[in-house]
């Protein structure tokens, strides 16, 4: 069925913002760049990419009878950040398995930034030793088990929401608003570029810009450093979102693109056109983009535009997912 006729939970303002970042475009000296603004979406701790996906999910949530969410991620993690703010506006309890994903050697990494929220908010947090891994957890199925046990009902949230069968419409939605927001302003962005990291961002506006027509092609850039399993991903989530929301054809292969070199050698290590993206667009515009994920977008995007990749006559759309609470446990790589 269409993605309109799923049922949604609003927690976002509403549509999210989108405008030209000027001074961005005319120090690369090419496309014409904007954003939308995923980082201001909900006044949820800050909001982000995971906000949107889960109004599609919490239907599902209050439809089951659950009492607590159990989800999964980095100790730095904006999307157990966000679980547990939804768990606060909705009155139910977040148990939050948070995994030692980076080796980041920040003395605060595991005291500041999200996890400082997510404890804030009241979720029970616990700290697991495993490493990087964006598939389905024994730590995060325990997790369940523990709160069966003590009574509770839970309801799982795999890491990302991408695993979840509903994780790809909120940016299938997106890809519906973007429709409108060009029609208001009077512009087409032929190019988005999006991060990449457990997929269903990217895969979901794959499988909503699918429904349209013109010529649009979205750039997912991998910050997993692990861009193989990333693209895969995208791939099985975008053919799942479209066929869910009534696609009436296979999506091709030249529809999923997922970039690699961006990433550095690691997932959450920014590497030096990390850094410089970040100066960049702080600088330059007043934007504030995080050293794990949406700095290494950017990266890709500005090396994109000024090698011609992107050309000059294109209009891009910057995906802002948000993040940027992360940047307090990163302050020693300024
Ligand atoms: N940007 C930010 C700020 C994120 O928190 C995430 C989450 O993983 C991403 C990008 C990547 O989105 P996805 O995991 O849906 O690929």
């Amino acid at each position: 069925m269409p993605v309109d006729e799923f049922p949604r939970y609003p927690l976002l303002f509403g549509p999210s913002p989108v405008h030209p970042l000027e001074r961005l475009t005319a120090h690369l000296g090419g496309a014409k760049i904007w954003a939308k603004r995923e980082d201001c979406n909900s006044g949820l701790a800050y909001g982000g990419n995971k906000t949107r996906k889960l109004e599609y999910i919490v239907p599902d949530v209050l439809a089951s009878g659950a009492d607590t969410l159990v989800s999964i991620g980095g100790y730095q993690s904006n999307h157990t950040r966000q679980v547990a703010a939804v768990a606060a506006k909705l009155g139910l309890k977040a148990r939050l398995v948070q995994e030692n994903w980076v080796n980041w050697p920040d003395a605060v990494n595991d005291k500041v930034g999200n996890i400082l929220l997510s404890r804030l908010m009241g979720a029970d947090v616990r700290l697991d030793p495993a490493g990087f891994d964006i598939g389905i957890r024994d730590s995060w199925e325990r997790a369940m088990e523990e709160v069966r046990a003590a009574g509770g009902i839970p309801y799982g949230i795999p890491a990302g929401a991408s695993e979840h069968p509903l994780g790809g419409l909120g940016f299938a939605n997106w890809a519906r608003e973007v429709a409108s927001q060009e029609a208001e302003l009077g512009v087409h962005f032929d190019t988005i570029v999006v991060c990449t990291v457990t997929g269903s961002t990217h895969a979901g506006m794959i499988a909503g810009f699918a429904e349209q027509d013109g010529p649009r092609r979205v750039i997912g850039i991998d910050a997993s450093a692990t861009p193989a399993s990333a693209r895969d991903q995208v791939d099985r989530i975008a053919r799942n979102t479209a066929e869910l929301s009534g696609l009436e054809r296979e999506l091709r292969d030249d529809e999923i693109t997922v970039l690699e070199g961006w990433a550095g050698d690691r997932y959450g290590i920014p590497v030096r056109s990390t850094l410089d993206a970040i100066r960049t667009s702080a600088e330059l515009e007043g934007m504030i983009i995080d050293p794990v994920y949406e700095g290494k977008s950017m990266a890709g995007l500005i090396d994109l535009v000024r090698s011609g990749e992107i050309g000059a006559d294109s209009n891009v759309l910057y995906a802002h997912l948000g993040g940027q609470p992360a940047l307090n446990a990163y302050a020693g790589a300024f």
